[in-house]
């Protein structure tokens, strides 16, 4: 099948790849010169591991081509997967202008017809836009099929995640498009729900909801174990045992962040109150989620003292996540912004991420720099904080780190560091109640 992919980033360019492993035939579409040229060139344009081989593997083979020529790309081919951005709009909802401006691009170019399949996450009640965007282009009626197919890779394992999903979920009315849909997916051993576009689109909103519900849970639990002593990770492991709980997101930290979860439970708000039916349960998802980078900043003044101007910290880890390069909504980013409004320096390590300036806000310069090595980072510091889960950050020399310090603070964002080692070495160690 000849299978168009429009929006090459993390979601569309690991899609494409997955369909070239199976044997199809993938063009890429995207309106961005820069991402073309690189992935033309078997280069990713971001950081994923295991995605670059693959890449050039398909490149070289000439399965998967790059372009910009949005009516050639439409016309040659058969299924159009929709995977540009849905990004948070101001009032939480999902702005939908990518998806449209694709939706009508395909109306003017397309001569036959079309399965078209949005894998974008977007609201209840898009493919029915999506439809109605299509037809106004469209000079002559020409048949086609909106399909929702929403995609539940993580940032860190795209390429693990979608060749081994937990399911795949197929939302349609037309028998064609699910016949189509099918073929696409027969190479997958997982099970596959077929079901209308609307229950297609709300199970992905449900699904990233379900989960930052739990990291939720866990934070605010979290202080309750600070108050009482109690140690939250064997919480963690306590409940999570329970095959009824399950033991994932359910680590207690900085909260979550990225490019999914906040923009994703701000738009089910957002329709759950656009049609009447509050859901209180996430509003609270939302408030504990901001509230955690300030308890640990509430924490660094307990330790440092509560005036931090003046203070140097090393702030380890930019990405929301390990193994990723993105950085939207990261929880480091926003308690160096606390930590900024306090009048800290900041001195920053990350592994992978480079912050350029202006593309985050953040004030880059002699109060807020990016340093190469983690002793650079360290040297001369009042604390070191730990924001992302990277594996380097596990296995750091903390005597040679406290040899460089200030001051041997450390605060544990992750509750990734082994509080008695590092207590055993003379330093000051404050996580989330790991006690
Ligand atoms: P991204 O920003 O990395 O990529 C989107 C791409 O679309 C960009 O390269 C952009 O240039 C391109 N684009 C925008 N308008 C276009 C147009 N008119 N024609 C062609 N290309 C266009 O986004 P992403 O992280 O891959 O996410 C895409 C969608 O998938 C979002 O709805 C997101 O919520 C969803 N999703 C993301 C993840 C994830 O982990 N990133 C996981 C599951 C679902």
């Amino acid at each position: 099948m000849r299978i168009l992919i429009v929006g090459t980033g993390y979601v569309g360019t690991t899609t494409g790849l997955i369909f070239c492993e199976m044997g199809h035939q993938v063009t890429g579409l995207d309106v961005d010169e820069q991402k073309l040229k690189a992935l033309h060139a078997g280069k990713l344009h971001f950081y994923e591991p295991g995605l670059e081989e693959l890449l050039s593997k398909h490149v070289q083979a000439g399965n998967i081509l790059f372009t910009n020529n949005t009516n050639k790309a439409i016309k040659k081919n058969d299924v159009i997967f929709i995977c540009v951005g849905t990004p948070k709009q101001e009032d939480g909802s999902a702005d939908l202008t990518y998806v449209k401006n694709v939706a009508q691009s395909i109306g003017k170019h397309m001569k036959e017809y079309k399965v078209v399949v949005t894998k974008s996450t977007v609201p209840v009640g898009t493919a029915q836009l999506v439809t109605e965007w299509i037809k106004s282009c469209q000079k002559e009626p020409i048949p086609f099929d909106v399909v929702s197919n929403p995609e539940f890779l993580r940032e860190g394992s795209a390429l693990y995640d979608a060749l081994n999903p937990d399911r795949i979920v197929i939302g349609t009315t037309s028998k064609k498009a699910r016949g189509i849909m099918r073929e696409l997916y027969q190479g997958f051993q997982c099970p596959i729900i077929e079901t209308n576009p609307k229950s297609s689109e709300l199970i992905k909103y449900a699904a990233n909801s379900f989960l930052a519900m739990k990291i939720s849970y866990i934070n605010e639990l979290a202080r309750l174990c600070d108050r009482l002593g109690i140690n939250v990770d064997d919480v963690s492991q306590g409940i999570g045992l329970d095959q009824r709980i399950g033991p994932h997101f359910l680590k207690a930290g900085m909260g979550y962040g990225g490019s999914c979860f906040p923009k994703d439970v701000n738009a089910l708000l957002q329709t759950a109150n656009a049609n009447g039916i509050p859901l209180t349960i996430l509003e609270r998802v939302v408030q504990v989620n901001a509230e955690q980078s300030l308890y640990l900043l509430d924490k660094i003044k307990q330790g440092l003292g509560s005036n931090l101007a003046g203070k140097t910290v090393a702030v380890l880890g930019l990405s929301f996540k390990a193994n990723t390069d993105d950085t939207r909504e990261s929880p480091s980013l926003v308690l160096i912004d606390h930590l900024l409004k306090e009048r800290a320096n900041i001195k920053m390590h990350d592994p992978i991420v480079k912050l350029e300036e202006g593309t985050t806000g953040l004030p880059i310069g002699p109060h807020c720099q990016q340093l190469q090595t983690v002793a650079e980072t360290v040297s001369g510091t009042d604390a070191v904080i730990l924001c992302t889960d990277w594996d380097e950050y596990k296995q750091l020399d903390w005597m040679a780190i406290q040899l460089l310090m200030k001051q041997p603070y450390i605060f544990d964002g992750r509750n990734m560091v082994d509080k008695a080692v590092v207590e055993a070495l003379g330093f000051h160690y404050t996580g989330f109640a790991n006690h």
